[in-house]
């Protein structure tokens, strides 16, 4: 039996379901604001240059409350055909799997939520059933805001229609999507979306109060700890560069408060930690 770590928030289990972890990326690559001086001025990180790789993890989050299972985002599934990247392409990886191992069936979700339907947080909304993508979870109401929803009929999104039409579509067409407007807000007793646009253009973050302890989902606000202490850089991925700014330091500022742990998509380790702030900067410790 594998051992998960569980997270406790309030009457809350949270337990990661991991995808794969990648080191594709150098610092430069991943963020195009880095210079040696900033990074140099990092206490504690020295060995941090920007050409030092990125470890990355791809996952989702399994919230168990005492009245509903969750998922937030779901990786990026298996056996999808995504040429533009093989991080993607024809994966075989554990997923499911490891959400079976951590005592939850495909069939017990109740909600998905999206932060946002990038490739890589929406690949295990379906899985293949003869030759047609269905949905995976045949019990769970699917949720994403309107903006996100909206992207996919622009033309901007041209090269990443795939995504949607073997991930997205077969659960719209199931009748179990529901799009949230973009101001988000309450969705379920003590469940918030929080919008956070600019990495793309409907992002949400997700907040889930329980016992006066918050748990913060925070997406692809930020990509690794590198970006709370330096909350301006944008990531290489980030389509509006000044919105992605705002929502950052936003998010950082809630981050901040008392009883908030941050569970977030990318970082590696235990991907969960605590932000606080001293002398104007931020910082990250894993917990
Ligand atoms: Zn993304
Ligand atoms: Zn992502």
């Amino acid at each position: 039996m594998k051992n998960f770590t569980v997270y406790r928030v309030g009457d809350i289990r949270i337990t990661k379901i991991t995808e794969q972890i990648f080191r594709t990326l150098t610092v430069s690559q991943l963020y195009p604001d880095a210079t040696s001086a900033l990074l140099k001025s990092l206490t504690g990180a020295t060995e941090v240059t920007q050409d030092s790789a990125v470890e990355m993890s791809i996952h989702s989050w399994l919230v168990e409350t005492p009245h509903c299972r969750l998922l937030i985002d779901t990786a990026s599934g298996n056996l999808k055909d995504r040429p533009f990247s093989s991080l993607f392409h024809q994966l075989h990886s554990p997923w499911m799997e490891n959400l079976i191992l951590a005592g939850v069936r495909p069939s017990e979700i109740d909600y998905v939520l999206h932060t946002h339907l990038h490739v890589d947080h929406v690949g295990w909304n379906t899985v293949l059933s003869g030759d047609h993508w269905v949905p995976t979870f045949v019990n769970a109401t699917y949720v994403c805001s309107n903006a996100e929803m909206a992207f996919y009929e622009s033309p901007a999104a041209a090269s990443r229609m795939m995504v949607f039409d073997d991930s997205i579509l077969p659960v719209r067409d199931a009748g179990q999507l529901e799009v949230i407007a973009n101001q988000g807000g309450q969705f379920l007793p003590g469940i918030k979306f929080h919008p956070t646009p600019g990495h793309s253009p409907g992002h949400m973050s997700i907040s889930i109060e329980s016992g006066n302890e918050i748990a913060l989902f925070c997406g692809d606000v930020m990509h690794s700890p590198l970006q709370v202490a330096f909350s301006d850089w944008n990531s290489m991925f980030c389509g509006q560069q000044l919105a992605a700014r705002k929502s950052r330091k936003r998010l950082l500022e809630q981050a901040c408060l008392d009883r908030t742990t941050v569970f977030t998509s990318h970082f590696t380790e235990s991907s969960v930690g605590r932000v606080t702030e001293a002398q104007g900067r931020y910082n990250w410790e894993f917990i």
